[in-house]
C-alpha cells in the first residue's frame, strides 16, 4: 500500500512504475529543467533528481513506500544528499570528481528521433554551438608577454569586500576578482586579443554528424569524445546525444519487439481474413487466418522476424505482436426472425436453471450521471410519485 505518492507525482510516474520507466521520466525531466537549458528551474530540477535519487535505488523506494518524505529523512539513507548535479553526471556518463578537473564537462543534448529512424538508421545532422580556442591568439587571450599584474587585485585573483554588519563589528567577504576573472593577471585593453575580447575562447557553430542505427533505442546515449567545449589547458568535454523515441501512431516498441493492435470483425474472427499491415520500412505485409482459427477478443499473435531490428545485428529482428479487437456488430443487425437460424451455426448455450422463487430483472445500459442525480435527489420532482430509487431503466 503507497501512503505518500509526491516524489511519483514529481517524475509523472504510477507508484508501481519499473526502474525503466522511472530512468525515463527522471531523463526526460532532468534535461528539460538542467540549469544549462533552463536557469529559472534550478529548485525544480533538485527536487526532481531527488525523488528519482530515492525511487531509483529498492531500499529508499521501499522506505519511501512505507513512511513517505519523512522517513527517508529519518532513516538517515541520505535522501536528496547528494547533490542534483552529482546525480544528473552519474546518470549521463559526466565523469567522476577528479576527472572533471582536468576536463571541460559534458554537455548533454535530446534528440527526438522518430520509431522508423530506428528501425532503418538514419543520419541526422545537428548544430551546436560551443567554446573553441581562438584561433587568433591561440587561447592566449591577448599578445604573448604582455600580461600584467591585475591592479584590482594586486595579483591575487580575489576581491576583499568589507561590510559592517552593526556598529563596530564587521565583516569580510571574499569574492573572485570580476577584472580578472581569479587569474590575477590580465592584458590592458590595448594588447587584448579583439577576437576574443581576453576570454581565450570563442563561440562557434559546429555541424555534428549523428549516426543512429538501426535498432537502437529510446534513451540510448551517443557519445562524441571531445567535441564539446574547449578550454585553455583543460582536456575537452564530451557532447552526448540522448536518443527520445517520438511516439508512433501504429507501433509500440517493447525491447526488439513491436506491438500493434489490429481491428477486425465478428465475422472475419470466425470465418479468417486477411489484411495488410504497413511495416516501418515501407513494405507491406498480407496476413491471413487459416481456416477454422478463431481468433478471441484480445488474442494476441506473432509475425516471426517483423519486429525491430536488433542493435549491431541488423539481419536480426524481434517478433511483431498483434493483439486483436473483435468488433461485434450492433444492436438489431439481424432480423429477430433469423436469430434461431444463426443459433442454430453456433456453439450451443448454456442454459440457466429458473426456479419460482428467482426475481426477474432487466438489464441496463449504465448512465453514472443520472445515477448521481437520483442519489442527490435533484432530479426527484415530487409530483412523480414515490421513487423507486436505483437508476433509471430503459428497456427497449
Ligand atoms: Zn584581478
Ligand atoms: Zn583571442
Amino acid at each position: 500500500m503507497v501512503r505518500e505518492t509526491g516524489y511519483y507525482d514529481l517524475l509523472g510516474v504510477s507508484p508501481k512504475a519499473s526502474l525503466d520507466e522511472l530512468k525515463k521520466a527522471y531523463r526526460k525531466l532532468a534535461l528539460k529543467y538542467h540549469p544549462d537549458k533552463n536557469a529559472n528551474e534550478g529548485e525544480k530540477f533538485k527536487i526532481i533528481s531527488q525523488a528519482y535519487e530515492v525511487l531509483s535505488d529498492p531500499k529508499k523506494r521501499e522506505l519511501y513506500d512505507q513512511g513517505g518524505e519523512q522517513a527517508i529523512k529519518e532513516g538517515g539513507v541520505g535522501g536528496g544528499g547528494s547533490s542534483p548535479m552529482d546525480i544528473f553526471n552519474m546518470f549521463f556518463g559526466g565523469g567522476g570528481r577528479t576527472q572533471r578537473e582536468r576536463k571541460v564537462k559534458n554537455v548533454v543534448h535530446q534528440l527526438g528521433v522518430t520509431l522508423e529512424e530506428l528501425y532503418n538508421g538514419s543520419t541526422r545532422k545537428l548544430g551546436l554551438q560551443k567554446n573553441v580556442i581562438c584561433e587568433k591568439c591561440d587561447g592566449y587571450g591577448g599578445k604573448k608577454g604582455a600580461l600584467e599584474k591585475c591592479s584590482t587585485c594586486k595579483g591575487s585573483g580575489v576581491q576583499v569586500h568589507v561590510q559592517q554588519i552593526r556598529p563596530g563589528m564587521i565583516q569580510q567577504i571574499q569574492s573572485m576578482c570580476s577584472d580578472c576573472q581569479g587569474q590575477g593577471e590580465k592584458f590592458n585593453s590595448k594588447d587584448r586579443c579583439k577576437n576574443c575580447n581576453g576570454h581565450k575562447v570563442e563561440r562557434k557553430k559546429k555541424i555534428l554528424e549523428v549516426h543512429v542505427d538501426k535498432g537502437m533505442k529510446d534513451g540510448q546515449k551517443i557519445t562524441f569524445h571531445g567535441e564539446g567545449d574547449q578550454e585553455p589547458g583543460l582536456e575537452p568535454g564530451d557532447v552526448i546525444i540522448v536518443l527520445d523515441l517520438k511516439e508512433h501512431p501504429v507501433f509500440q516498441r517493447q525491447d526488439d519487439n513491436l506491438m500493434m493492435k489490429m481491428k477486425i470483425k465478428l465475422v472475419e474472427a470466425l470465418c479468417g481474413f486477411k489484411k495488410t499491415i504497413h511495416l516501418l520500412d515501407g513494405r507491406t505485409l498480407l496476413i491471413h487466418s487459416s481456416p477454422g482459427q478463431v481468433i478471441k477478443p484480445n488474442e494476441f499473435k506473432c509475425i516471426h522476424n517483423e519486429g525491430m531490428p536488433v542493435h549491431r545485428d541488423p539481419y536480426e529482428k524481434g517478433l511483431l505482436i498483434i493483439q486483436f479487437e473483435i468488433e461485434f456488430p450492433n444492436k438489431h443487425w439481424l432480423p429477430e426472425h433469423m436469430l434461431p437460424d444463426l443459433e442454430k451455426l453456433l456453439p450451443m448455450r448454456d442454459h440457466a436453471m429458473v426456479l419460482d422463487d428467482m426475481e426477474e430483472v432487466d438489464l441496463c445500459e449504465i448512465d453514472y450521471e443520472s445515477q448521481k442525480r437520483n442519489y442527490s435527489g435533484e432530479a426527484y420532482d415530487e409530483d412523480e410519485g414515490p421513487r423507486q430509487g436505483g437508476v433509471q431503466c430503459q428497456t427497449q
